[in-house]
C-alpha cells in the first residue's frame, strides 16, 4: 500500500483513509482507502492506468451532493478534480471550464460578466462535471440547454461529444451509462444581458431556495425523481413521513423529498429511510419512486 501511496503521489496529492463525511454533501458514509487530486489531465490518465494494474476500483467524485456513501470501507481510489482542474475562461459568449469547477462559482462569475445562461443553476451545489453527468436543473432548466460540448476521457482517448451525442434526459444522460468515462470540460454557449437583471434574478432564486429548502442541514437535495407530471414531495407526504426519522435521518419538515442530517446519521439509517419511503408509496399508491441520489460502494 505504500508503494501505492507513493505512485499516487507522482500524479498528485494524495489522502489515505479519508472519511465521506469530508467528501459528501450528506456528511455520511464510512472512508474511502485513498482521495487523489490529479495534478492534470495526464496524471489522471496515469492514476487510472495504476488503478487497473492493481485491480483497484476508482470514482470520481464532484463535490459529493449527490452521492450516498454506504458505512463501508471503500477499498478503492476516489478521484477529485476541484482543487487542480478548476480553471475556466471567456471568448466572448462561451465559457468553457474544467469539470472540477463550482457551477455555482461559473454562474456568479458569468453574471459579473453580464453573461446570461446559468442563473438556473447558482444554487445547485454541485462541480461542472457533476450536473453535466446529472443534467442538473432547476426552473425550468438544465445544463442541456446551455451545453454546446463536452469533453470527456473515453479509453485514453479525449474527445469532443457535443449536445445531442451527450443525450441529456430529465437528470440524465449518456455519462450515466458509461460510469468509466470522465468528464474533462465543457463550453458553456452564454447570451448578453444586463448584470443587474441576472443578479437580482439569482438573488430571488436564493431567496426561494432559502425558503423552501432545508439548506441548514447536510443532504443531498431531492432524494427520489420526480414521477411524470406529478411530484415526489406529495406522496412522501401523503404516507405521513414529513419530519420522519430513523435515527439522526430525518424527511425534511421544510421540503419532504429531502433527507437531512440531522447529526450523526448513519448511511445506512438513510438508506433504510428511502426504502422505507420506497415501500409505503408503492404499497398505497402504486408509484415507484426512482432514486435521484446515487448509492456509492453498498453490495445489496
Ligand atoms: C442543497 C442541495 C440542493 C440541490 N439542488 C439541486 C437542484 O436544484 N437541481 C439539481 O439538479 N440538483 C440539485 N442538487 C443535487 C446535486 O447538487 C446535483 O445532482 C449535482 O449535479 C451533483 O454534482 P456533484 O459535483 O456534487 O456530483 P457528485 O455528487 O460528486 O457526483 C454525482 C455523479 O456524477 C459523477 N461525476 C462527477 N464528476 C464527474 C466527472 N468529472 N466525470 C464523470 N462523472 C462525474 C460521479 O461519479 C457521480 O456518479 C442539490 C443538492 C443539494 C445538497
Amino acid at each position: 500500500m505504500n508503494d501505492l501511496f507513493n505512485r499516487f503521489s507522482e500524479c498528485g496529492e494524495v489522502k489515505e483513509d479519508v472519511s465521506f463525511t469530508t467528501l459528501t454533501t450528506y456528511k455520511a458514509g464510512g472512508t474511502a482507502r485513498f482521495v487523489v487530486y490529479p495534478r492534470n489531465v495526464f496524471s489522471l490518465q496515469s492514476i487510472i492506468s495504476i488503478c487497473k494494474e492493481n485491480g483497484l476500483p476508482f470514482k470520481v467524485f464532484g463535490n459529493g451532493s449527490n452521492i450516498l456513501c454506504s458505512d463501508d470501507v471503500f477499498e478503492g481510489v476516489i478521484i477529485r478534480l476541484n482543487r487542480t482542474m478548476n480553471q475556466f475562461s471567456y471568448d466572448g459568449n462561451v465559457l468553457t471550464a474544467r469539470a472540477g469547477c463550482s457551477i455555482i462559482s461559473l454562474a456568479y462569475e458569468s453574471a459579473r460578466n453580464s453573461l446570461s445562461g446559468l442563473e438556473f443553476a447558482s444554487g445547485i451545489p454541485g462541480s461542472l462535471g457533476g450536473c453535466l453527468f446529472m443534467n442538473a436543473g432547476a426552473y425550468k432548466s438544465s445544463m442541456s440547454d446551455v451545453i454546446t460540448e463536452v469533453q470527456v476521457l473515453i479509453d485514453d482517448q479525449i474527445v469532443w461529444l457535443s449536445n445531442r451525442q451527450c443525450e441529456f434526459g430529465y437528470r440524465t444522460s449518456v455519462f450515466q451509462k458509461h460510469p468509466e468515462w470522465i468528464i474533462l470540460a465543457a463550453r458553456i454557449q452564454l447570451v448578453p444581458a444586463d448584470r443587474d437583471t441576472i443578479t437580482n434574478l439569482m438573488k430571488t432564486r436564493q431567496q426561494r431556495r432559502f425558503e423552501t429548502q432545508p439548506l441548514e442541514m447536510p443532504s443531498a437535495g431531492s432524494v427520489f425523481r420526480n414521477p411524470e407530471g406529478d411530484f415526489a414531495w406529495k406522496y412522501i407526504d401523503m404516507i405521513g413521513y414529513r419530519g420522519h426519522c430513523i435515527g439522526d435521518a430525518c424527511v425534511s419538515e421544510k421540503h419532504s423529498n429531502f433527507i437531512v442530517n440531522k447529526g450523526h446519521a448513519t448511511g445506512s439509517e438513510i438508506a433504510k429511510l428511502i426504502e422505507e419511503i420506497q415501500k409505503k408509496v408503492k404499497e398505497q399508491f402504486g408509484i415507484e419512486l426512482v432514486l435521484e441520489v446515487e448509492k456509492f460502494n453498498w453490495t445489496k
